[in-house]
């Protein structure tokens, strides 16, 4: 027997571990959930009007799915490394044709979800692409740019037209001299999100790069969108996602 193999073993007797990728026995993400969750960068569209610029690495479907909603509920501070260096991965697509300095905006998690997992996602996975990405030659610096104007209503259950509803105008930028932002979330979906923390950026003078996320949606959601490596199955059930 290995080490990983007994290390595997004594966590799931000692804590109950399981790689949250595929519940196997094993401390945290197991290495074939790693390599199945890891993608090449490619661009995500959406029909809605400001859409910005956006690139994800995966599909929300498989490991990287159950990674992804275990990092929502659970296990969320073990599952950030892998899930860090994922996003870098779109972030370093996004900037691979730029040579200024770019700030990373995560978009803000709602209070109550803080709360319930006892740790901003959206905001821890900024930090950890700003120390993988500082070691490389991009420049990029994180920045909370980004805070709610008022909260909105809890997007599960919600289709597309109401999310955007909700969504309108809730996010506030901070003002000052302009930057060049590149705004991170974990999943794109309808893309209501991240046309909202667009327009509040744009309002506030700066200029934003794009958009860069772990994974996107690859099924029909509500109102009809739909981008994604072709041949993925599998789609979220809305209450999975903010
Ligand atoms: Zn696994």
């Amino acid at each position: 027997m290995d080490w990983r193999t007994l290390a595997n073993l004594t966590a799931d007797l000692l804590v109950g571990g399981d790689c949250p990728g595929c519940g196997l026995p094993g401390l945290g993400i197991c290495p074939e959930c790693r390599l199945l969750s890891a993608g090449e960068p490619f661009p995500v569209q959406r029909p809605l009007p400001g859409f910005p610029r956006t690139v994800s690495q995966g599909s929300y479907a498989g490991p990287l799915r159950q990674i992804l909603v275990s990092a929502k509920e659970r296990q969320g501070l073990g599952c950030l490394p892998v899930l860090s260096d994922l996003l870098a991965t779109s972030v370093a697509a996004l900037l691979a044709e730029s040579s200024v300095t770019a700030s990373l905006v995560p978009v803000p998690s709602a209070p109550a979800r803080v709360r319930e997992r006892g740790y901003d996602l959206t905001a821890s996975l900024a930090a950890g692409v700003r120390r993988r990405l500082g070691r490389s030659a991009l420049g990029v610096h994180r920045w909370s740019g980004l805070r709610h104007a008022r909260v909105p209503d809890d997007q599960a259950g919600l289709d597309a037209a109401s999310r955007w509803r909700n969504l309108a105008h809730s996010l506030v930028a901070r003002s000052g001299d302009p930057r060049v932002v590149v705004i991170l979330d974990d999943v794109v979906t309808t893309g209501a999100t991240l046309c909202e923390a667009a327009r509040a950026l744009t309002a506030a003078g700066h200029n934003v790069l794009g958009c860069a996320v772990i994974a996107s949606t690859v099924k029909r959601l509500g109102g009809g969108m739909e981008e994604g490596p072709p041949g993925m199955p599998g789609g979220p059930s809305m209450d999975e996602l903010e």
